[in-house]
């Protein structure tokens, strides 16, 4: 462990994990985690289970973390996103432990966290600056961490790059990323121009689109399909259920209901909370608001009203409703508020079309199979339609990347079907040497 020499461990998100993703590096004895999650399908069985933390600790980490950690000076944790499969590891590690970690995250991560990471005394923002990335890296036993905005399906997700300056070794560690979302339409450098190809020794690269059915479907065409439908339903009411994590998603769906003269609300308890999170984000100098802007989410998120939960007003607002349904589109945050307040629209729903726009079609939390979701909305005479774009690089395009970074090692995360991927890669000309890691490997480097 004490060398200088890099060593590399992959304690999750491999071995077929969508998720879960744990990637260590080592350093003279020194820890870097980047992301610490859970794979969630099999955690959230164990919690229903009412498993206890520490049995699922001890089934999910404890035998690859526990030797690891016990021998490690210092501990730090880089987190790329918000989503809970690359955080809510932390949440289970052994309240001693984490004491030790420091945690470090996008500023609007951060913000996401606040409150959901205990115990963690030390959590602090990485700042981005997407215009001069390097000038706000993060050093530290002369390995420089450098976090740079990627285009994914929840805001304030970063890749990060990682100069080890004693071998002038450079690592990149792309999270979840995509590349035909509205994020990369902005940003005139994605991370593949900002890297020295000539130095890039591995790439720890996602593969989630590999092995499903692969939709080409961007922003743009869920943007065209929702207009479409809002103009065939005329005087009819639209619902619409997707996740407020998504906000370049609500802001194609707010953009396309102003612009046919509907007024947008939405209905879920979070929203003031995330719209808050994003209104004391914006007055940050982060660069990443920047970006924001020229997304258009801003301008757009100005266009929203919320539902209230009880009063005058919302009954007055139903009344409305009823009486010129195609005035409205109410857009929900999950199926559960959708289904708190289903009954409250009595007619208005009649003819009407609720439109699912997320990835998770089917709800967890319900605990119900999406055909009964959708058995239970058609009973109001509501039609049922999908329309989406994934947060995910369709294959092909994390291929043309690999290429153009030239990295000699590529290593496959988050991915279903790591071991075909890699054949895929190599039948399109990704030339370096690919590897599905398993958990107990370590690479020297
Ligand atoms: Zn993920
Ligand atoms: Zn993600």
């Amino acid at each position: 462990m004490h060398t200088n020499k890099i060593e590399l461990r992959f304690l999750g998100g491999v071995e077929g994990d969508i998720g879960g993703n744990i990637i260590f590096f080592g350093k003279n004895g020194r820890g870097y985690f980047f992301d610490f999650g859970l794979e969630l399908t099999r955690s959230e069985t164990l919690e229903k289970l009412n498993y206890p933390q520490e049995q699922i600790y001890n089934k999910e980490l404890a035998q690859h973390l526990d030797p690891l950690v016990h021998n490690l000076s210092k501990k730090k944790v880089f987190l790329s996103h918000g989503h809970s499969d690359h955080w809510k590891g932390l949440n289970i590690i052994p309240v001693n432990i984490r004491r030790e970690f420091i945690v470090y995250a996008p500023v609007y991560t951060k913000y996401l966290l606040d409150g959901r990471l205990k115990g963690f005394s030390d959590i602090k923002s990485i700042k981005i600056n997407y215009r001069d990335p390097f000038s706000t890296s993060f050093n530290d036993n002369k390995l420089r961490v450098t976090a740079f905005p990627v285009d994914h399906s929840i805001l304030g997700s970063c890749c990060y790059i990682i100069k080890d300056q004693e071998s002038s070794n450079t690592f990149l560690y792309t999270g979840d990323f995509r590349t035909h979302g509205l994020l990369t339409g902005v940003l005139n450098r994605n991370f593949w121009d900002v890297i020295d190809s000539k130095k890039v020794k591995a790439v720890i690269c996602e593969g989630t689109q590999f092995a499903q059915v692969c939709e080409y479907t961007n922003e743009n065409d869920v943007a065209l399909k929702v207009a479409e439908i809002i103009r065939s339903y005329r005087d009819r009411v639209i619902l619409v259920v997707t996740s407020t994590n998504d906000l370049y998603r609500l802001k194609t769906i707010i953009q396309c209901a102003v612009k046919s003269q509907r007024s947008v609300y939405i209905y879920d308890d979070k929203i003031e909370g995330i719209l808050k999170k994003i209104e004391s984000f914006t007055k940050t100098k982060d660069s990443f608001v920047e970006l924001l802007e020229k997304v258009g989410i801003t301008s757009a998120l100005t266009n929203v009203k919320i539902l209230p939960s009880s009063g005058e007003r919302r009954i007055e607002i139903f009344r409305e409703m009823r009486q010129s349904p195609g005035k409205y589109v109410i857009v929900f945050t999950n199926v559960k508020s959708l289904f708190k307040i289903l009954s409250e629209f009595g007619d208005a729903l009649k003819g009407g079309c609720c439109i699912f726009s997320l990835s998770e079609f089917f709800e967890e939390e319900l605990g119900i199979e999406t055909e009964k979701i959708i058995s239970l909305i058609s009973e109001n005479g509501l039609l049922v339609s999908r329309v989406h774009s994934s947060g995910h690089a369709f294959p092909e395009a994390i291929a043309e990347v690999l290429k153009k970074l030239s990295p000699e090692t590529v290593f496959i995360v988050h991915s279903k079907d790591p071991k075909n991927f890699k054949k895929f890669l190599e039948g399109n000309d990704v030339k370096s040497q690919i590897y599905c890691p398993r958990k107990e490997e370590v690479f020297k480097f």
